[in-house]
């Protein structure tokens, strides 16, 4: 009967720090909770206190929060600079959230040939 040599681990995924893939939307809170993520928070705030979504853009409407550009849970990463954006909550992110909650960052259609393209409500 094989066996598994002493000392040798076997690779349990999604538990390393820092591996964000396949996460379960319960260990966010271990992420918020963390003083890094409150510290890149703090600094994305300072360094740009406006609210960056599309629908404020030349506005300089207060940011209250920081948003994940791509959700942690959609495979975002929750560390990354290029990944956060300043927003305000209300009603900013709760639009954000609310399509997000459908499954989509965006809204998808197909143009006539057939091929999948972003659907822009404007
Ligand atoms: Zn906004």
């Amino acid at each position: 009967m094989p066996k598994l040599d002493k000392g040798v681990k076997l690779p349990i995924p999604s538990l390393k720090p820092g591996d964000t893939r396949s996460r379960p939307i319960k260990t966010n809170r271990k992420i918020y909770d963390s003083k890094r993520w409150k510290v890149l928070r703090h600094l994305k705030l300072i360094d740009n206190p406006f609210c960056e979504c599309k629908e404020c853009e030349g506005l300089d409407t207060p940011a209250d929060m920081v948003d994940h550009i791509i959700p942690i849970n959609m495979g975002g990463d929750p560390f990354d600079k290029r990944n956060i954006q300043s927003m305000q909550s209300h009603p900013c992110h709760d639009a954000k959230s609310g399509r997000e909650a459908h499954g989509k960052c965006e809204r998808w259609t197909r143009n006539s040939n057939g091929l999948k393209i972003p659907l822009r409500n404007k």
